[in-house]
């Protein structure tokens, strides 16, 4: 699918303009929010159908944490992720993995060729990690 057929129907360009504007990887249910504002009453299947296809087409990723509803992501090319566990919050990072210090090692153990990796890395995002610190602070009070 060209961008071309992307944008014929204004409730795929809806739903490509949603997910270029969000940087927080949001869920098909958070799409659907959304492309609601835009084009009020438009159909849910029609918008999970879009999805769906424009996971296919390359035009944007599918995001799969665990058993957690599938995210969707702006952006195609090859990054990494910041993970907080405590809100669901989801980072884009391009994280530097030192090859040889972490990947030749396993290749070498296992005798596989690694062509990519893909990291997500799980933690407490900053507004959490300040949230914890405040209620540890009162407790202290
Ligand atoms: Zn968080
Ligand atoms: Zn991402």
């Amino acid at each position: 699918m060209t961008v071309d057929e992307v944008r014929s129907t204004p409730q795929r360009r809806a739903v490509l303009d949603v997910i270029a504007k969000a940087a927080d990887h949001p869920t098909a249910a958070e799409v659907l929010d959304r492309v609601c504002e835009i084009l009020p009453g438009v159909g849910a299947a029609t918008v999970y159908r879009t999805l769906g296809m424009l996971v296919e087409s390359g035009h944007i990723a599918e995001l799969r944490l665990g058993t957690a509803a599938a995210r969707y992501d702006r952006e195609v090319g090859h990054h990494d992720h910041l993970i907080c566990d405590n809100c669901g919050a989801v980072v884009d990072v391009h994280a530097e993995l030192d090859r040889h210090a972490v990947i030749d090692p396993l290749e070498t153990r296992h005798r596989f060729r690694a062509t990519g990796y893909d990291l997500r890395i799980h933690g407490s995002c900053a507004a959490c990690s300040k949230a914890n610190t405040h209620r540890k602070d009162s407790a202290n009070v």
